[in-house]
C-alpha cells in the first residue's frame, strides 16, 4: 500500500474529465443564462425550485459529506443518510469518498503541499483550480472506515451514473412542476451547480483567508459570518479547524449553523446518535491560548519604548494561571460527573470546590478580557499611554 503522504501529493497532469466538465458547464451557462433571460422572465415557481435545490444541495454537504463521513462527529438512521446521499450527490461534488479523503487531507496536512487545496498556494489554486489537477484514486488508510460500508463502494464505484441519474430526476421534476424545459435545465440544474459549488469552494479558500481567527492561528482557517450565511454555517472555519470533531460548527446560539439544530433536533427524536460536542472548559483553554499568542506578538510589534518584557509576562503568567484553574475545574468536573449519583460524601465537597474554582476563573477572566480588549484592540497612541 503507497504511503499515505506520497499517494496523497498531486502531480500536475491535468484531470480531463473534471476540466472539460467545470469549464464546460461554467461556459454553457454562461452562454444560455442570457438567453433565457432575455426570452423570458422566470417564474416565481422555477425560482423557488431553484433556490430550494441550492439549499437541500448545501445542507446535504456540511450535514452529510462533511460532519457525517468526512468528520464523523455523529452517527445518523440509515433513511437520513440516504436523504444526505441523495442529495449531496445532487450537488455533484464527487463521491463521498472522495470527498472526504480530500477533506481528511486537508484537516491533516492544512496549508501545507500535501493539503489538496491548501490556501497559501492563492486564491484560485484552493477555490478551483486544484480539481484541474489529476490525483491518485483514494488512499485506503485515509478512508478505510468508510470504504468498509458497501452502499458507499457502490455510490462510488458507479459515482458518474449516480450523478447523472440524480440530476435528471431533478431536472425533470422541476420541468413537470413548471412546465419549463429550458428553465428547468439553465436555472434548475446549471445554475444552482454553479451557486452550490463556489458557495462550497468559497470555504476552502476565502474561509482559509477572510475573517477572525479567535480560537487558533496555528492554521490560516477564519471564522466568517457572511460565509457561513452562504453554506448553511461552514463559514465557522476557524472553529472548525481548531476542533474538527464537533457536529457544530458556530458554537454560540446567535451563529447561523442550521445542521446543528437539525442534528440535535434528530437527536431528540432518536434519528441522530453520538453527538460529538467539544467541552467548553477545553474551548475556554483554547481562546485564551489564541489571544495570550496575539497579544504577545502585538507587544513585540509596538515600537514605542515601554517594558516591553514585563508586559508579555504579566501576559503570560495570566495566561498560565488561567489555563491551571481550567485545567482544575476540568478534573473536578469531570469526578463529579463520574461521582455524582453514587451518594459518596466526597461528592458535596467536590461541589464546592468546582464553585470555588468557578469563581475564581470569572474574575481572571475578567481581568483576561480587560487586558486583550486593551492590548489587542486599542490604537497604538492609546496603548502608548495605557502601557507606558
Ligand atoms: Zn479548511
Ligand atoms: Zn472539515
Amino acid at each position: 500500500m503507497p504511503n499515505v503522504d506520497s499517494a496523497s501529493a498531486r502531480s500536475w497532469s491535468i484531470d480531463w474529465t473534471n476540466t472539460l466538465f467545470l469549464a464546460g458547464y461554467h461556459l454553457l451557462l454562461f452562454a444560455l443564462l442570457p438567453v433565457y433571460l432575455v426570452r423570458q422572465t422566470p417564474s416565481s415557481e422555477l425560482i423557488w425550485w431553484t433556490v430550494g435545490g441550492i439549499a437541500v444541495c448545501l445542507m446535504a454537504i456540511t450535514m452529510g459529506y462533511h460532519r457525517l463521513y468526512a468528520h464523523k462527529t455523529f452517527t445518523t438512521h440509515p433513511v437520513i443518510e440516504s436523504v444526505l446521499v441523495f442529495f449531496g450527490t445532487l450537488a455533484t461534488e464527487g463521491s463521498v469518498f472522495s470527498w472526504s479523503h480530500d477533506h481528511r487531507l486537508h484537516h491533516r496536512h492544512v496549508d501545507t503541499e500535501l493539503d489538496p487545496y491548501s490556501a497559501p498556494d492563492g486564491f484560485w489554486h484552493s477555490h478551483m483550480l486544484w480539481m484541474f489537477k489529476k490525483c491518485p484514486e483514494p488512499n485506503q488508510r485515509v478512508i478505510h472506515d468508510l470504504m468498509a460500508r458497501p452502499a458507499l463502494r457502490l455510490h462510488h464505484n458507479f459515482y458518474g451514473y449516480w450523478m447523472v441519474l440524480v440530476n435528471l430526476i431533478f431536472f425533470g421534476t422541476v420541468w413537470a412542476f413548471t412546465g419549463d424545459i429550458l428553465g428547468a435545465f439553465v436555472l434548475g440544474t446549471l445554475l444552482r451547480m454553479f451557486i452550490v459549488h463556489h458557495c462550497t469552494w468559497f470555504i476552502n479558500s476565502l474561509a482559509h483567508m477572510w475573517g477572525s481567527q479567535p480560537y487558533s492561528t496555528e492554521h490560516t482557517a477564519v471564522n466568517n459570518f457572511i460565509l457561513a450565511f452562504l453554506t448553511f454555517g461552514e463559514g465557522y472555519h476557524n472553529y472548525h479547524h481548531t476542533f474538527a470533531g464537533d457536529y457544530r460548527n458556530g458554537i454560540r446560539w446567535y451563529q447561523f449553523d442550521p445542521p446543528k439544530y437539525i442534528i440535535w433536533f434528530l437527536s431528540k427524536v432518536g434519528l441522530t446518535k453520538n453527538l460529538k460536542k467539544v467541552n467548553k472548559i477545553t474551548i475556554k483553554r483554547k481562546l485564551v491560548a489564541a489571544d495570550r499568542f496575539l497579544m504577545v506578538e502585538r507587544l513585540r510589534e509596538l515600537s514605542f519604548s515601554f517594558d516591553h518584557e514585563g508586559w508579555i509576562s504579566r501576559v503570560e503568567e495570566s495566561a498560565a494561571s488561567l489555563t491551571d484553574n481550567l485545567n482544575v475545574l476540568k478534573t473536578a468536573s469531570d469526578k463529579y460527573q463520574k461521582m455524582k449519583h453514587t451518594g459518596n460524601e466526597e461528592v458535596e465537597a467536590l461541589k464546592v470546590r468546582i464553585n470555588d474554582v468557578r469563581t475564581s476563573i470569572e474574575n481572571e477572566m475578567d481581568e483576561w478580557k480587560a487586558m486583550c480588549h486593551l492590548i489587542l484592540e486599542s490604537p497604538e497612541s492609546r496603548l502608548a499611554v495605557a502601557l507606558a
